[in-house]
């Protein structure tokens, strides 16, 4: 039997569900908990575009996680509508045997031109990203002068495509826009869109997270619930990273993503390819691995899968349950890598 064939869960038994995919490292947006102007300024090196993979090539590599048990397929960034024709993308991943959803992760600056498209295409889901409805506050976030007022037109446009229900992320960083939770809930309740909180990640230049600007999902929830009644949802799918409260009024659902107080790594079945083609098995894992040298050198499908399956195989980490519990000194990478293996 091939090791492809025997090697499907890591060492701590979670297979391989989903795959982050990447397209492209470079935003418009400068959000200070992501790209910070000071870090991706000016001079910033983004990749040349030979660099990148390909359509081709990014659709021949999740065929091949398709054939290793991958179901759920998540375009990202960067910002990922950056990438010229991505419906051209998404029609490709959409024709693969064993996929059964694509999704999106989108600031939202370019959806609404484009929702009709990528709807068309085979894009079943999307999830815009939004931190404030107020312009002064969600300015200063996305350091790049853009409103609030067309994220909204773009949540709109993709539900008129058809991409329901939409998700909303809020990254909720506190003393920046903690004030945002309760006019971002009371926005969303009863339209249909889900409204997801994520605690913000900093690892900063510690081994440990650093709360300080941690709101986190306890006082968040704690907090809405103090102003509409809510009540848990279950999981609708085992290593689901949202935990689900609904209103009990029937105005809808919100989650609450709490990567920080308390990690979902146990459950976590993603997998993550960078724009340039390296596999990354965790959000903050030190190192890639290279797939973009093996396939524009000759390797075969199989070769290529025998390749993936032993990295999963192998596959150790638990990043952020680790770094709840200690806080040695040590350099953090959380901040570069978000931005190009997409959050
Ligand atoms: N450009 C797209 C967007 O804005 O949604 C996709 C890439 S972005 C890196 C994906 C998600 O990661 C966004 O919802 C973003 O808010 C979130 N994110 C980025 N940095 C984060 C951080 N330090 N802590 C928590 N979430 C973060």
């Amino acid at each position: 039997m091939a090791v492809a064939d025997v090697l499907r869960a890591d060492t701590l038994g979670r297979p391989v569900r989903d795959l982050r995919i990447s397209v492209t490292d470079r935003c418009q947006f400068r959000c200070t908990y992501c790209m910070p102007r000071e870090v991706f300024g000016r001079d910033f090196a983004f990749l040349p575009r030979e660099e990148l993979l390909t359509f081709e090539e990014l659709a021949r590599l999740a065929r091949i996680f398709a054939g290793l048990g991958v179901r759920k397929l998540r375009l990202t960034g960067g910002e990922p509508l950056l990438r010229r024709d991505l419906e051209g993308l998404v029609a490709m991943l959409a024709a693969i045997d064993g996929i059964a959803d694509i999704a999106l992760t989108t600031n939202g600056a370019l959806l609404a031109g484009k929702a009709m498209a990528l709807a068309a295409a085979g894009l079943r889901r999307v999830t815009v990203s939004l931190d404030s409805l107020d312009d002064a506050v969600f300015m200063a976030l996305n350091d790049a002068g853009f409103p609030a007022g067309r994220v909204l037109e773009a949540i709109a446009a993709a539900a008129g495509a058809g991409l329901t229900p939409v998700k909303v992320n809020m990254v909720v960083r506190r003393g920046v826009n903690e004030q945002s939770i309760l006019p971002m809930a009371a926005h969303f309740r009863g339209s249909g869109h889900v409204l997801r909180f994520i605690e913000y990640m900093d690892v900063g230049t510690t081994n440990g997270w650093r709360l300080d600007d941690v709101v986190t999902a306890a006082e968040i929830i704690s907090l809405i619930g103090g102003q509409w009644p809510i009540e848990p949802v279950a999981a609708a799918y085992p290593g689901e990273v949202a935990t689900r409260y609904r209103y009990r009024d029937g105005a809808g659902e919100i989650g609450v993503i709490a990567s920080v107080t308390q990690p979902f790594c146990r459950g976590c079945t993603r997998a993550r390819l960078s724009a340039d083609g390296m596999l990354y098995t965790c959000l903050f894992a030190a190192a890639g691995h290279d797939l973009r040298g093996p396939l524009r050198g000759g390797a075969s499908d199989q070769a290529l899968r025998e390749q993936i399956a032993v990295i999963w195989a192998r596959r150790t980490d638990r990043y952020s349950e680790q770094r709840t519990r200690h806080t040695r000194p040590q350099q953090g990478r959380a901040k570069v890598e978000m931005s190009r293996i997409g959050g």
